[in-house]
């Protein structure tokens, strides 16, 4: 089976080519390596890859190709402009384009060309601060211009499978962690400060929760996906690992043997207070439920930092 990856550089993307190249898939990959965070750190998530014979890199902004590749059986779309608080003011069109117009322009392409699946990152962003647990019938409102440009992906998808029979699946993520995370996100910043012996800024109280999802099984959500018959679905995946901010640092602490020093500094516009996946749907159809406990992740995670 042939797969194309957009996004194959970035955190979760390239734990998705990795994994399709080692289970014997042909990987075409896309990513323009933007300059959200650090060019080096995506080029060596993308050492493995490379040096495969079945995996086809794409240096290229998704919005500069006129032509995407045809031959292939699954698109997993996950190249967008991530980050909450970065998508305040005038970098609002950093996100329109990475993330609205690239995943239009992906959808007219393929409503012409066979494909069996296109697999749409979304996030729990699209929902907001409505009751938990999210539920993929539960009102959306998002708090964030980031978390509008993730709905309009999605509807998008919706729309393209509605009116084209293009065959999309969207995969709302919930705060994904592990191996190769990116630099501005909260488990990868607190560890960092941790082994650098600085102290760590806290947004908010610390009470705020997340539903923790180990990558591995944010991959492996993907493949179910893609190989299963549904199209025109939205499948919340959470980790069902839902933890206040303290309680993260504190396993951080344990996990790591080290003390931090923690301040508690100004909400940030854009975060919800809570999250937690309903993950019913996805375990009733895609027969996908979460594998990895936040312990062990952690664990495999900060092993990984540590080399
Ligand atoms: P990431 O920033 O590490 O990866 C995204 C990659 O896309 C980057 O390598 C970037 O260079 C590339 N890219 C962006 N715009 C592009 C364009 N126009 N053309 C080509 N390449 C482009 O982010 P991530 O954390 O791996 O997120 C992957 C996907 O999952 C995103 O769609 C994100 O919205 C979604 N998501 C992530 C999380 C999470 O917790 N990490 C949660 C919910 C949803």
């Amino acid at each position: 089976m042939k797969a194309l990856i957009t996004g194959c550089a970035g955190f979760i993307g390239s734990n998705l080519t990795d994994y399709l190249l080692i289970n014997d898939f042909e990987v075409v990959g896309i990513d323009c390596f933007t300059d959200y965070y650090p060019r080096r750190l995506k080029e060596s998530n993308l050492t493995d890859a490379l040096g495969n014979q079945n995996f086809t890199f794409i240096e290229k902004d998704l919005l500069k190709i006129n032509r995407y590749p045809e031959e292939v059986d699954y698109v997993f779309h996950l190249a967008a402009q991530a980050g909450v608080r970065a998508s305040w003011g005038d970098n609002f069109h950093i996100y329109t384009k990475n993330n609205i117009e690239a995943t239009q322009r992906l959808l007219n392409f393929y409503k012409d060309i066979e494909i069996q699946k296109f697999v749409y990152s979304s996030s729990s962003s699209v929902y907001g601060d409505v009751n938990l647990p999210m539920n993929e019938e539960s009102i959306l409102k998002p708090v964030s211009p980031y978390g509008v440009s993730k709905l309009a992906g999605e509807h998008l998808s919706y729309l393209y499978w509605k009116n084209y029979n293009v065959p999309t699946v969207s995969l709302r993520y919930f705060s994904v962690y592990g191996p190769r995370q990116r630099p501005d996100m909260a488990i990868n910043k607190f560890s960092r400060a941790i082994f650098e012996g600085n102290e760590i800024n806290v947004y908010g109280d610390g009470k705020q929760t997340r539903d923790f999802t180990y990558v591995d099984d944010v991959v492996k959500a993907n493949i179910s996906a893609a190989e299963s018959e549904f199209t025109g679905e939205i499948f919340n995946i959470g980790g069902g690992n839902r933890i206040n901010v303290s309680e993260l640092i504190n396993n951080l602490e344990y996990i790591t043997g080290k003390k931090v020093v923690v301040n508690y500094i100004e909400k940030q516009r854009g975060d919800v207070k809570n999250t937690l996946a309903d993950v019913e749907k996805v375990k009733n159809l895609l027969k996908w439920s979460p594998k990895v406990e936040i312990k062990d992740g952690l664990t495999n995670y900060i092993d990984w930092l540590k080399k």
